[in-house]
């Protein structure tokens, strides 16, 4: 076993590897250095690990614990369902109560199908794209991410390493990811060539580029994509995983003020629980019921319906979302600040309450400049300030919850400005 500051971790995770593999549970997670820990429980923004030591916590579940750990709305609703069954297999009152709840955000839209993670829900658009178009083909773009299924876990990271071909992963139907055609993002004259005269059914993207960098669209690229898919009777989808309820109560729809035809909701919108949707028109998602096959056991679950709207009912207060942006930007202006002052090299970026940090590039405006960053670097300093306090993610993404306050973030700036300053090896 490796000399740790985290012992009851590295213990657990040893364990856990003689019958889990890799001893977790999504691979990505075996990037966590200096190795994965081991949570015992969470209230607001910190978490505690096994070893007793308490963390402020941005990495909120990879996104979901918007609205922090153990909320009491939130536990009610969950402890208040479960009481009287887990599932039914049919319907009940949180069908509708949860779903009028998610259509008050999206109010250009009327209709929605819940499933249960945001790789679902982006499949049952894809789907419902090709029903109502009768094409086969979309186009997705470079970095953007929508799940780990088939067809679009191509030109993410650009390719498995080693392999010449576009798909992502070992086993990947060769097939399926030739459905999509990768472009470069924020180029409409590429994308007006490519939709014209093709066999494309829809264009589905990421509306503020998070998985790669916060990258927001360029001034009137959302409003140029939505003219060239009405123009070519594409369907345009908004992939709102991590955007929705989190840029906005009615997420990049409601900032950016553009409707797509679908939008592919998760994450934030059940506070941690396991759920995703997809709403748009009833033109669109009625073909849910007339031909387009949308299917799974826990569709709908109560205890996590009960839970979305528990969710949804506390984001919906005045002032969330200015509260919410304002810690974004004292977040990200703070990280800036120290690498400034320290002559480290990095960018700041943040939306909302999303803030990417990336080390060794001055700025991150490109997908390829996002991939220029220094990631040896940022895994020393996340390191660093694990040790310190503070469970942030690999790649430099930050989430902030309604539960942190204004002194926890100055706190992790201080943090944050120790760790730049004795300027671990490779930062700089
Ligand atoms: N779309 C986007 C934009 C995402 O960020 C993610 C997850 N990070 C997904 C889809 C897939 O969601 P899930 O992990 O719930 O399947």
């Amino acid at each position: 076993m490796l000399v740790t500051e985290w012992p009851k971790s590295m213990e657990a995770w040893t364990r856990t590897k003689r019958s889990l593999a890799g001893g977790v549970s999504t691979g990505l997670r075996a990037q966590a250095r200096p190795h994965p820990i081991f949570f015992s429980g969470g209230a607001g923004a910190r978490l505690t690990d096994l070893d007793g030591n308490t963390y402020l916590d941005y990495v909120l579940g990879w996104g979901p614990n918007i609205i922090g750990h153990g909320h009491p709305q939130l536990v009610a609703a969950v402890q208040g369902q479960i009481e009287h069954g887990a599932t039914y297999g049919s319907g009940h009152e949180f069908e509708y109560l949860a779903a009028e709840a998610v259509l008050d955000a999206y109010p250009a839209f009327d209709r929605l199908v819940w499933s249960n993670s945001g790789s679902e829900a982006a499949q049952v658009a894809l789907r419902i794209a090709r029903g109502a178009t009768g094409r086969q083909h979309f186009v997705k773009f470079s970095g953007h991410y929508h799940g780990w299924t088939d067809p679009v876990l191509v030109g993410y990271r650009g390719g498995r390493a080693g392999s010449s071909s576009a798909a992502e992963s070992l086993g990947q139907s060769e097939n399926a990811s030739r459905d999509a055609v990768v472009l470069e993002w924020g180029n409409l004259d590429d994308l007006r060539a490519t939709l014209t005269g093709r066999d494309i059914a829809a264009v589905v993207l990421e509306p503020v580029l998070c998985n790669s960098g916060v990258i927001e669209p360029p001034d009137g690229y959302l409003e140029g994509v939505r003219e060239i898919c009405t123009e070519t009777g594409t369907v345009l989808i908004f992939d709102e995983v991590i955007t929705g309820f989190r840029l906005a109560f009615g997420g990049a729809v409601e900032k950016y003020g553009v409707v797509p035809d679908l939008a592919v909701l998760g994450k934030a919108i059940a506070g941690g629980l396991p759920l995703s949707a997809v709403v748009g028109k009833s033109e669109l998602l009625d073909l849910t019921q007339a031909g387009v096959v949308h299917a799974g056991t826990y569709n709908g679950n109560p205890v996590v319906l009960a839970g979305a709207l528990a969710t949804l009912d506390v984001l919906k207060r005045e002032g969330t979302y200015e509260r919410l942006d304002a810690l974004g930007r004292r977040l990200a202006s703070g990280l800036g600040d120290q690498l400034t002052r320290h002559g480290v090299v990095g960018a700041v970026n943040q939306v909302g309450p999303v803030v990417q940090c990336a080390l060794g590039v001055p700025a991150v405006r490109t997908f390829t400049e996002f991939m220029g960053a220094d990631t040896k670097a940022y895994d020393l300093l996340l390191v660093e300030l694990l040790r310190r306090g503070v469970f942030a993610l690999p790649g430099g993404r930050w989430y902030l919850s309604t539960e942190h306050t204004e002194h926890d973030i100055d706190t992790t700036i201080r943090i944050f400005g120790e760790v730049v300053s004795v300027s671990s090896p490779g930062v700089g």
